[in-house]
């Protein structure tokens, strides 16, 4: 059996069989399913008259296709801040005198999904943190300090989750396998299934029981935004930010509005996770 990839976590899935899923149990035959799609792998664009990069190249072609991507980014670069500047002449000093985003994006770290280029939104309009599986953990000092940052001193008026149809991340947390460093990470997601087990069981289409957990994850996420005390406290001084759950798809390139009932589960959890009292 090859080696497991995290390569492959990024990994178009809808190729894939899906076996059914069985986070508890050990059925060896679904634990190869994420591991063979190198070939599939995204590339960066190449510039003209690359080197086209194989498994077997020669080392020095190696090193000419590592300086020809790296080129290539620079070269871009300097096309995409001449284009900004032919636009408008004072694009970089408004970008240099700070920033005002209105939205706090979480999104999985897949390279599909660029958090501005599919919403439109510029430089400055977002906060974005991205991760495998978009999850938002407690104890994720990262996640945490971002969301604190965002709320308490960028005032950010939404908080979006967006997760993906598709997510290689998800994927890879049903695969009875062992993963290493990515097993407790990728927990968080087997917790889900566990929280919406009935729900999720009951769904015999496999693709669509993947979906669902694609969904209900992006919501606990939500969830564990509203959890914290910078969205609890600012949103009862200021009546904003609210939390938002989106899925992205990649067949039709749309988001999906989840319509996560914020006022509901901030009500909901505030039984127990109330953080508003000094
Ligand atoms: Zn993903």
């Amino acid at each position: 059996m090859p080696p497991f990839r995290l390569g492959s976590l990024l990994q178009p899935t809808s190729r894939r069989s899906f076996s059914r899923f069985a986070p508890l149990a050990c059925r060896t035959s679904s634990s190869s399913q994420i591991t063979n799609f190198s070939a599939t792998a995204p590339r960066l664009n190449k510039p003209s008259q690359s080197t086209n990069w194989t498994p077997k190249m020669a080392p020095a072609d190696v090193s000419k296709y590592l300086q020809q991507t790296h080129d290539s980014v620079f070269e871009k670069n300097r096309a995409w801040a001449a284009a900004k500047l032919g636009e408008d002449p004072s694009f970089f000093d408004k970008l240099a005198a700070g920033q005002e985003p209105e939205y706090l994006w979480i999104g999985c770290s897949d390279s599909r999904i660029p958090a501005e280029q599919i919403t439109g939104l510029e430089p400055g309009q977002a906060f974005v943190h991205r991760n495998i599986a978009n999850l938002v953990c407690n104890i994720d000092v990262n996640v945490m300090a971002v969301i604190n940052y965002a709320v308490e001193h960028l005032h950010v008026k939404h908080i979006v989750v967006c997760g993906h149809y598709g997510c290689g991340g998800v994927k890879a947390a049903m695969t009875p396998k062992d993963l290493g460093l990515l097993n407790p990470w990728l927990r968080n997601i087997r917790d889900v299934y566990r929280l919406h087990e009935a729900e999720l069981d009951a769904i015999s289409d496999e693709p669509a029981r993947y979906n669902r957990l694609v969904e209900l994850n992006v919501i606990e996420q939500c969830r564990n935004v509203i959890k914290t005390a910078a969205v609890q406290k600012t949103y009862a001084a200021n009546g904003f930010p609210i939390v938002h759950g989106w899925v992205f798809d990649f067949h039709d390139g749309l988001l999906k509005d989840l319509n996560v009932d914020f006022k509901k589960i901030l009500q909901d959890i505030q039984k127990i996770y109330n953080l508003t009292e000094q």
